[in-house]
């Protein structure tokens, strides 16, 4: 059967959230290998030069870049020296939570850049971060919620052609095997953090995921097949019918989303467009407006920065 005629209702809803979802404001900013990764580190504590360009292995060049824009972007500032995060940047904190658990469970012992481990100062337990509901407190993954328009979803042009060709001209490194331990290899890439997007928004066939990306056909096989043999997405025989195929989400993939939502609810926040958020999520179990917040999995209270307890990695 034709996929369209099976979602006349749903595609359309689809293409609009892709355009107007916060996410690509986020990215706009965020959307960059070393910018990711420098973070990651300004949150385990690094704050000057030469410690970042050790950390990552960096050319100068490209830090000093990436860390101009950080400052132009009011994520750091450097009024006390060092590079620190400003209030907008240790916003960034739930993010940077569920990529040290993202990392812990996919990026294995060889990634070395996240905590060994983790402790919550409250309850003084060991612990994990859970990505849960704000409202209920219970821990949330992919299917527990919901997407509905919101007031901001009328006021978001759809992605222009300039910005397409910043995208497709935004350099795409790395091994796929060396790229798939760390999470910016999805999240920082835009075509792929919105061919994801799309796929948790419910997206599956190569003609569906062109027509609600807007990605190219050479960009849209190029970034699949990456995200297919990095383990994010698995080709299978559609269902209904077996001369398809449709891509779905693995474990590593569906992981990616607690990143995702962490990423939209800081544009809402920081990067805020007239009319409000362009989306609304609700929670199905408890059916409260979603708000993601990062709960200890032990007492199950929010992790704020100051309680976070961790070990350093080796340098
Ligand atoms: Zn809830
Ligand atoms: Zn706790």
């Amino acid at each position: 059967m034709d996929v369209r005629a099976r979602q006349p209702a749903a595609s359309p809803r689809i293409a609009h959230h892709l355009r107007a979802t916060s996410l690509n404001r986020a990215l706009d900013v965020l959307g960059d290998w070393w910018t990711q990764r420098i973070l990651r580190e300004c949150f385990l504590g690094v704050r000057n030069f030469d410690a970042f360009q050790t950390a990552l292995g960096v050319p100068r060049q490209t830090l000093s870049t990436r860390l101009k824009a950080l400052v132009a972007h009011d994520i750091f500032s450097t009024d006390r020296g060092g590079y620190r995060l400003t209030e907008r940047g240790r916003d960034l904190h739930p993010w940077a939570l569920m990529v040290w658990e993202w990392t812990r469970k996919w990026g294995g012992q060889a990634d070395g850049r996240h905590p060994r481990s983790l402790a919550h100062a409250v309850c003084g337990a060991s612990m994990r971060p859970l990505y849960a509901c704000a409202h209920c407190g219970e821990a949330v993954g992919l299917r527990d919620i919901e997407v509905h328009d919101a007031p901001g979803v009328r006021l978001l042009p759809a992605t222009g052609r300039a910005a397409q060709r910043r995208w497709a001209a935004g350099r795409f490194v790395l091994d796929v095997r060396e790229g798939a331990r760390h999470s910016a290899f999805v999240t920082a890439d835009r075509w792929s953090h919105l061919i994801l997007s799309a796929v948790f928004l419910g997206c599956r066939s190569f003609d569906v995921l062109a027509r609600e990306t807007g990605a190219a056909s050479n960009v849209l096989a190029h970034r699949l097949g990456v995200l297919v043999s990095a383990g994010f997405l698995e080709k299978r025989r559609a269902a209904d019918d077996g001369r398809r195929f449709d891509y779905a989400l693995t474990e590593r993939g569906r992981d990616v989303y607690p990143l995702t939502i962490t990423l939209v609810q800081w544009a809402d926040r920081w990067l805020p467009v007239r009319g409000g958020a362009p989306m609304r999520r609700t929670h199905r179990a408890c059916g409260a407006d979603f708000r993601a917040q990062v709960i200890c999995s032990c007492c199950r209270g929010e992790l704020l920065p100051r309680d976070v307890l961790f070990q350093r990695p080796a340098p």
